[in-house]
């Protein structure tokens, strides 16, 4: 196997998990943005309430005054009953006061009505209240939880990250370079291990000379893959103990390509 192979495999394996990790990181935002969401959502439904129940006390007043207003103008047509000299203006006089007595009572039947959908806007506002105060306490602990995963996962980062510049320090400048220009273009992934007679990132079919090379110990050689042009790697399972092609088997696919393992 190339000499410089090994740390790039070790130096694949880490990358391929600091992927996993900003991914997990990147998603943070969104989660407790959504959780903030939940809390805009229902501190929105008091003040809703709170509108709702203001302008029915709003209208009760203006309702309550109507009913004054006509029980005023009865009382002064009323007064007026005495003053009348003619028949005519008495009649008309009973009738205005006929039509008050109806306005009180439609007043009033309004009245009536905005004061029980007035209790109806109370206890809404109570219920709003008292569901705000429960999203807010979950919220809260959900917060925490997304905090402390955030922390264990910038933990997680610093140290693949440490794990990144180990393996890096023993790779030469310049194919460090090859390297990170391969993975740029292809989601962060520039090795590819050999599987059956294909490369194990896009499946083609690779040559049986340049597997034979790959397989040979003492190969100093680098070979990419004509399509993907990922750097390909030999991977002998075979010689590793039996569990092995299990493993093998599971990191089948886009799975980070397996350790190199020592023939
Ligand atoms: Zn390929």
């Amino acid at each position: 196997m190339h000499p410089h192979l090994k740390p790039l495999i070790e130096l694949q394996a880490v990358d391929f998990r600091l992927i996993g990790i900003r991914e997990r990181i990147s998603q943070f935002p969104k989660r407790l943005a959504e959780v903030e969401a939940r809390v805009t959502a229902a501190r929105h439904q008091v003040a809703a309430a709170k509108e709702a129940l203001l302008t029915g006390l709003k209208e009760r007043k203006t309702y309550e005054m109507d009913v004054d207003q006509w029980k005023e103008r009865a009382k002064k047509y009323r007064n007026q009953t005495g003053e009348v000299k003619s028949n005519e203006a008495y009649k008309a006089l009973l009738h205005e006061i006929q039509n008050a007595e109806n306005e009180i009572a439609k007043a009033e039947d309004r009245l009536l009505e905005r004061m029980v959908s007035g209790e109806e806007y109370d206890r809404q506002v109570k219920a709003s209240e008292a569901a705000l105060k429960e999203i807010e306490a979950a919220v809260n602990k959900e917060r925490q939880a997304i905090q402390a995963e955030y922390n264990a996962a910038q933990k997680e980062l610093a140290a693949a990250e440490a794990v990144r510049a180990a393996a890096m320090s023993a790779v030469p400048e310049d194919l460090v370079d090859h390297y990170e220009r391969i993975a740029k273009r292809h989601g962060g992934i520039a090795l590819a291990e050999i599987r059956g007679e294909g490369c194990g990132q896009c499946g083609v079919h690779i040559r049986p000379h340049v597997i034979q090379q790959l397989q040979r110990e003492s190969n100093e050689g680098f070979f990419h893959c004509e399509t993907c042009t990922r750097i390909l790697y030999y991977a002998n399972h075979s010689a590793a103990p039996e569990n092995s092609s299990a493993s093998a088997a599971a990191s089948a696919g886009d799975a980070p390509p397996a350790p190199a393992r020592e023939n």
